[in-house]
């Protein structure tokens, strides 16, 4: 069964993606579900490949010939939480008003995933002589944890794509770098008691506070000896800490603190080495602690990681989507993405180009422009013919 192509624009497969409340702690199964189906109605087949729990899912689909390259389209289908935005516009329905599409991951990014649901349809309605790749995944958001399993998949595969355009939003500016961020947390220990004892106890929470200390000057050391000077938004690794946990009562010395923070580098950084300094700094000032307080201790544990993307200007990904826009220009995102697994881990060669601004991404009334919108259907289409 052919569905009938005039209730299905991008517009349409937009609006219902978005109806979906895809918040990266929610099932994408729904999702998931729709779009299989769609394809499959258009004569497309599917490959999904669940969690253990069976509650989410990557989406993996080709057309055209059953052949070693052609060009991979990818995006994650899961969204940042709503919690504590004020929003005017309702953020799991997608409404149109003037020349921008509202909701919840219009740009960031189901509407760069409806443009290539859209290009991969009409693709399947002609004879392609290389194959189209859609790549969809789930838990990026909260650290490019989900597509694991698609990787795993595509390297284990006879086939691999031979090139990768990872659609988040960058106003279809071709994107070849990002940095790569290492999540981490710190598990501080120490003596619980009465707080109107409190010198004769380890307090967590001022432990955790000295390795914030030892954080900050980790970063300032770094930001002194600026390494990416072609990075124009922060042209050094960061440091940051995101996330504090601690205390009970007032009146109770806490005995655990847990902090949470990241490494953001550039791909000719070593984000480890920068944890090794962190930890041997703070080695030794629980060294100190413990000769009063033996119970005090600072644990580490990594999270997750993505690679840093650092694609060259003259390889041939870059320039096939130049030619697709037009343009001979390059630029560097300030975000991270599932682009330097694709290019580290599986070898298939990537850049990042989709369609609206991540200056709209994250925040209350999340936005795309239709022009956007519009412009990243034409590149998939000029992409399409390509491969005719
Ligand atoms: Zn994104």
């Amino acid at each position: 069964m052919v569905v009938d192509t005039e209730t299905l624009s991008t517009e349409t497969i937009l609006e219902r993606l978005i109806s979906f409340d895809t918040t990266s702690r929610n099932s994408n199964l729904a999702l998931i579900n729709y779009i299989a189906n769609l394809l499959k109605q258009n004569g497309i087949e599917s490959v999904l490949i669940a969690n253990d729990d069976k509650t989410k899912a990557n989406l993996y689909a080709s057309v055209g010939p059953q052949a070693a390259g052609g060009v991979m389209l990818s995006g994650h289908t899961d969204v940042v939480p709503i919690d504590g935005q004020d929003w005017t516009y309702p953020a799991f329905k997608l409404t149109k008003d003037n020349s921008r599409y509202y909701g919840r991951g219009t740009t960031d990014m189901k509407g760069f995933i409806a443009c290539a649901i859209t290009a991969a349809i009409s693709a399947q309605r002609k004879t392609l002589n290389t194959p189209l790749h859609l790549a969809f995944s789930y838990d990026e958001e909260i650290g490019c944890v989900g597509v694991h399993s698609l990787l795993d998949m595509l390297s284990a595969a006879p086939n691999k794509p031979a090139m990768c355009i990872v659609g988040e939003p960058t106003e279809l500016h071709v994107a070849t770098k990002h940095k790569g961020k290492t999540a981490i947390i710190a598990y501080c220990t120490g003596t619980e008691g009465h707080s109107a004892l409190a010198p004769n106890y380890q307090n967590a929470i001022h432990l955790a506070c000295d390795l914030v200390d030892i954080l900050r000057d980790t970063q300032a050391e770094i930001a002194a000896a600026s390494s990416q000077p072609d990075d124009p938004h922060i042209p050094y690794t960061t440091v940051h800490a995101g996330r504090i946990h601690a205390g009970q009562a007032l009146n109770i010395v806490p005995n655990l603190c847990s902090v949470n923070f990241e490494i953001r580098h550039p791909a000719i950084d070593d984000p480890m080495k920068v944890l090794d300094k962190i930890k041997s700094q703070a080695d030794q000032l629980v060294k100190r602690i413990r000769q009063r307080f033996p119970a005090a201790g600072i644990e580490f544990e990594v999270l997750n990681a993505y690679p840093a993307l650092d694609t060259p200007i003259d390889s041939d990904v870059v320039k096939f989507v130049q030619s697709l826009l037009g343009t001979n220009k390059t630029s560097f995102v300030a975000f991270g993405t599932e682009g330097g697994l694709f290019s580290q881990q599986l070898g298939v060669p990537t850049v990042v180009c989709g369609p609206g601004s991540m200056e709209q991404g994250h925040k209350p009334d999340e936005f795309i422009e239709a022009q956007q919108l519009q412009q990243c259907e034409a590149m998939l289409e000029r992409l399409v013919e390509q491969l005719l």
